[in-house]
Parts: C-alpha cells; sequence; structure tokens
C-alpha cells in the first residue's frame, strides 16, 4: 500500500508527530492482514460518509479504511555526501510514495536546533538541497551510461537522455524534478529514474499550540506556506506536541478539546487527508452486509480492479458493479428508493469507479 514519509531536521517534531499518529492508530483488530512495522504509523481515514450510509443501511460495524505513515528520522545537512546516516536515509525516503516535510516552527529556548536558530524557510532549503544533490548524484551516473548508448542511436537511451538533459540543470541549481513539466512520455521516463525530489510533498509547519486556531497570522506558518505555494504544494500548520495530547483521548473528549482550541477538525486528520489526497486516492463503500466499510482505491481504477481491493478473487470472477453514489444514497435516503428512482446503477468491466461510490460486486466464484 501507499505511505508518505516523514522527514526534516532533527529536533523539529517528527517524532512527536509520529507518536501522534501510533497513539492515534487504527483498532488493529479490524485489520487482521495488517503488517507491523515499527517505523510505519496506520491511521484510519476520518471520514464523515460512513456515518450516513450506516444510518441509512445499519451495519453491526462501521470500518474505516486507512493510510500509512512512515517514520524518515535523522536526515541531516550533507547527507548526500553520506554525513550521519546519509545513504541509509535518502533510501528510506526512496521507497516511500510523498513525502511530509515537518519543519519547526515555534519558539522556545529550552529546545535547540541544529541551526541555533528558528528559521523555517532556511530549514527547507537544507533539505531540499540534500535531496537535490543526491538525485543529481544518480542522475549524473546515468547521465554518463546513457549518453554513450544515445551515442549508438539506441531510441530509447536517445529518449532517455533528453530527459535527463531536462532534469540536470534543474538539479544542479537546487531545484526539484517536480517542478519541471514534462509531456506523458517523459513523465514515464522520468518516474522510471526513481528521483527522491519527483515525489509530491506536503510540508508540515510544526506552530506553537497558541497559533493552532488561525495558522495564517502566525509569520513562521505565512513563511513556509509562501514556500510551499510557489511550488504549487500545500503547507499545513500542525502543533505536533498538541496533536499527541489529542490522539489519546476519545472522539466526544476530542471534539471538546478542538471546540477549546477554536477548531473543527485535528491537525493529524487535516494531515491524513491531505496525505491520502496528494496520492490520488479516493474512497468507496460496501454496506448492507456486516460492516459498512471504506476502502481505498487509486483514482481512475476500473471497476474490476477495485473489486480486487477487497479481494484477488472478485477481480478474476468480476461480473458487474452494482452502484450508487453516496449523494443519490443520501438524498433518497433508502436503497428502495434509489431503486425506484432508477439510481442504482449496473456498471461493468470500463467503469472508472468515482470517490463516494457505494458498491455491490457481484462475481463469479
Ligand atoms: P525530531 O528530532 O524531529 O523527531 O523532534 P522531536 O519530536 O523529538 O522533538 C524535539 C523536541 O521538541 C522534543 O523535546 C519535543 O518535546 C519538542 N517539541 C515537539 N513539538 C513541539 C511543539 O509543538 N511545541 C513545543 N514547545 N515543543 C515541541
Amino acid at each position: 500500500s501507499l505511505t508518505a514519509g516523514i522527514v526534516g531536521l532533527p529536533n523539529v517534531g517528527k517524532s512527536t508527530l509520529f507518536n501522534a499518529i501510533t497513539k492515534a492508530g487504527a483498532e488493529m483488530a479490524n485489520y487482521p492482514f495488517a503488517t507491523i512495522d515499527p517505523n510505519v504509523g496506520m491511521v484510519e481515514v476520518p471520514d464523515q460518509r460512513l456515518a450516513r450510509i450506516d444510518e441509512l443501511i445499519p451495519a453491526k460495524k462501521i470500518i474505516k479504511t486507512t493510510f500509512e505513515f512512515t517514520d524518515i528520522a535523522g536526515l541531516v545537512q550533507g547527507a548526500s555526501k553520506g554525513e550521519g546516516l546519509g545513504n541509509k536515509f535518502l533510501e528510506n525516503i526512496r521507497q516511500v510514495d510523498a513525502i511530509v516535510h515537518v519543519v519547526r516552527a515555534f519558539d522556545d529556548d529550552n529546545i535547540t536546533t541544529v541551526t541555533g536558530k528558528v528559521d523555517p524557510k532556511d530549514d527547507i532549503e537544507v533539505i531540499n538541497l540534500e535531496l537535490s544533490l543526491a538525485d543529481l548524484d544518480s542522475v549524473n551516473k546515468r547521465y554518463e551510461r546513457v549518453g554513450k548508448m544515445a551515442k549508438t542511436k539506441d531510441k530509447d537511451a536517445m529518449a532517455e537522455y533528453a530527459v535527463l538533459e531536462k532534469i540536470k540543470p534543474v538539479l544542479e541549481a537546487g531545484g526539484a524534478v517536480r517542478s519541471i513539466e514534462f509531456n506523458e512520455d517523459e513523465q514515464k521516463i522520468a518516474k522510471g529514474l526513481f528521483l527522491l525530489t519527483s515525489k509530491p510533498v506536503i510540508y508540515v509547519a510544526n506552530i506553537a499550540e497558541e497559533s493552532m486556531a488561525d495558522p495564517d497570522s502566525d509569520p513562521y506558518f505565512k513563511i513556509v506556506a509562501d514556500l510551499a505555494a510557489a511550488e504549487g504544494a500545500e503547507a499545513l500548520g500542525i502543533s505536533a506536541k498538541t496533536e499527541e495530547e489529542i490522539a489519546t483521548l476519545d472522539d466526544d473528549e476530542k471534539a471538546e478539546f478542538l471546540e477549546a482550541e477554536g477548531v473543527t477538525e485535528s491537525g493529524l486528520d487535516r494531515l491524513i487527508k491531505a496525505s491520502y489526497h496528494l496520492l490520488g486516492l479516493q474512497t468507496f463503500f460496501t454496506a448492507g452486509g456486516k460492516e459498512t466499510r471504506a476502502w481505498t482505491f487509486k483514482k481512475g481504477m476500473k471497476a474490476p480492479q477495485v473489486a480486487g481491493v477487497i479481494h484477488s478473487d472478485f477481480e478474476r470472477g468480476f461480473i458487474r458493479a452494482e452502484t450508487v453514489s453516496f449523494e443519490d444514497l443520501d438524498k433518497y435516503g433508502s436503497m428502495q428508493k434509489v431503486k425506484e428512482a432508477g439510481r442504482l446503477r449496473l456498471e461493468g468491466k470500463e467503469y472508472v469507479v468515482q470517490d463516494g461510490d457505494i458498491i455491490e460486486f457481484r462475481f463469479n466464484v
């Protein structure tokens, strides 16, 4: 499954945020086949539609879909040259599908920073430069090899060489591959290079608790938000320490706490949703059996593939997907009325599943 890796300089609040994630963690009994890795925190994706579906098609149990964060500690300046545990950490980043880049954005004289000051802009640049340098290293190695092959008029090599020539100057200037516009063929080649700076990113400013209700008014957050906006990325203002406290509360206590803080949603929930969207993930539902359940699929997947998310047998024996949109169920109020209104659709193999679809799969065993 897809995962977002938490990266950042030492002492910015990564472990605190990761602790919040594991404390808020999914009820593992609901996910018996989940693998447990200490560096992976599995959280449930909040979705208000589940409660409404369960109200209209009651079941014994509601099961949310999940999302995984991976803790990647120890990235320091010089990592691309092997400083600290440099190469190992860069390899760990290579394994993730998106990057959650945490920066310190609170004042506290008792907590030192590696640079001796609180400077989110500088912190972001330090990390991004390490990632660019690491990528430049990989690109340079391929550039020579592929260059030789391109001279022999090998078509694939020539195409890759052209992409490398586009990437190289951007990395040399400390930029990110994700900022480059590629056409579809180039995009495929670039993807195959597994570069760190081509991964989508969310910036998380670890702000003071006092700024939670209105991050935009926080000068540190503003710096991070402007930087993120300049590269078309999202920035979230989160108080990691407060999230760690919230994570241990039950639903009612949590709602009360958030209200007192003047916010409607926890920072962690916002981060989960933002990461989910960043990766192009969507949700479909199953209902009407023992449980009302949300499942994750990748935007653009067709019905048989989506059936395979539940079980490979569903994909192999796929016949059709009996589908109603969440909006229609919500509007008509029962499956009976949905059918009477002609809003239950029988979708076949070519149907591109939509976010919010409630599906019953028919399949041959
Ligand atoms: P990491 O090295 O990035 O994993 O940073 P840690 O999560 O270990 O945090 C470093 C220190 O900062 C710890 O002493 C935390 O308790 C503290 N810390 C983390 N988040 C916050 C915060 O939001 N506010 C304050 N005041 N301290 C924090």
